[in-house]
């Protein structure tokens, strides 16, 4: 019985994940007609750096010995490793995220739920994406490389309310409709520069500046996001990568496109694989796109990480959720006075 219950419960997880998959691709196909705010000369309306659905691959050569070396000793069991690589870093071979599989004491659990709306810790993983790579929260486990599932970066700023956990924050900001968010949710994305943290600004403009003069037909299309825009986004559909948790919101990452936008034209597609490739070794290791620079589910979206916003590892965000004694300890962002 418990077999038969079991092979059930494996079939009914199958449909939903595709289910899921296929509504999320019908969502990409009717973007353009249900999202306002995003321009119409693209055709990936995408966004949003945490889609599990890729695997990870911006991370240097380095990075990723670093992270082979750590995981070996993990698995043979040596403490040598340092911190900066836990074991529930990146995925395997299937594309599925390393997720944590140490005990959660009871404490933990109760810390990690009020503070960060955790309610399964053992879908918490790093993703290598970014600089020394970023706590996530998955609401469903991933099962394959090319099943999608919704990751949240743990202690970002987002809509989700105190108390509630990110299972919830998702249910809710799904079913709501257009009247429900207020006109400042509904409006365009910010397009300036002026609007990023003020600690990049200067770096993104001479950024843009350099790449012009190198050539590159570049357009900034976004710039932050308030979270109850990135909720607006996600709860109208505009594309299957939008989250509840962006470095949008923390000013520090920009959706560029190039020339006309439209990446089925070839030569238009060559030029944004070109600025990628530029964005990514400009000024060390501070741009970070999504994917590689050939293949991405969001070619627009170029962001500048810091190690002031999320967490490397699991124990730190206990320790802050300690700190801050349950309570919501998000991070918060760190804007232009005008926009606080
Ligand atoms: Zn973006």
């Amino acid at each position: 019985m418990i077999g038969t219950r079991s092979n059930n419960n494996l079939g009914i997880a199958a449909a939903l994940v595709f289910a899921t998959f296929v509504a999320a691709c019908s969502r990409t196909q009717t973007a353009g007609g249900t999202v306002v705010v995003a321009p119409r000369d693209t055709t990936e309306v995408g966004d949003v750096s945490d889609a599990g659905s890729v695997a990870d691959s911006t991370r240097s050569v380095g990075d990723r010995i670093r992270g082979a070396v750590g995981r070996v000793a993990s698995a043979i069991g040596l403490g040598s490793r340092g911190p900066e690589v836990p074991p529930y870093t990146g995925t395997n071979a299937r594309g599925i995220p390393h997720y944590a599989r140490r005990a959660f004491t009871n404490e933990e659990r109760r810390l990690l739920r009020a503070a960060y709306g955790i309610e399964e810790p053992h879908r918490l993983y790093v993703s290598d994406s970014t600089e020394g790579g970023l706590l996530k929260y998955d609401t469903r486990a991933k099962r394959c490389r090319s099943c999608y599932v919704n990751s949240y970066r743990v202690g970002f700023t987002s809509v989700r309310r105190a108390g509630e956990s990110w299972e919830q924050a998702e249910r809710r900001v799904r079913a709501m409709r257009r009247r429900d968010f207020p006109s400042s949710a509904r409006a365009s994305s910010n397009r300036s520069t002026a609007d990023l943290d003020p600690i990049i600004r200067a770096d993104v403009e001479r950024m843009l500046a350099d790449a012009r003069r190198a050539g590159f037909a570049v357009r900034v299309v976004a710039t932050y996001r308030s979270p109850e825009h990135e909720a607006y986004l996600m709860a109208m559909g505009g594309g299957r990568t939008h989250t509840l948790t962006s470095l949008h919101s923390y000013g520090r990452a920009i959706d560029i496109v190039i020339a006309d936008g439209n990446i089925k034209r070839r030569r238009t597609r060559q030029a944004w694989i070109a600025f990628r490739r530029w964005v990514t070794s400009y000024d060390g290791d501070k741009f970070r796109i999504l994917g590689t620079p050939e293949r991405t589910w969001d070619w627009r979206h170029v962001e500048m990480p810091t190690s002031s916003v999320g967490f490397r590892t699991i124990e730190e965000a206990l320790e802050r959720a300690r700190r801050c004694d349950g309570a919501d300890c998000d991070f918060q962002p760190r804007l232009p006075d005008r926009m606080r």
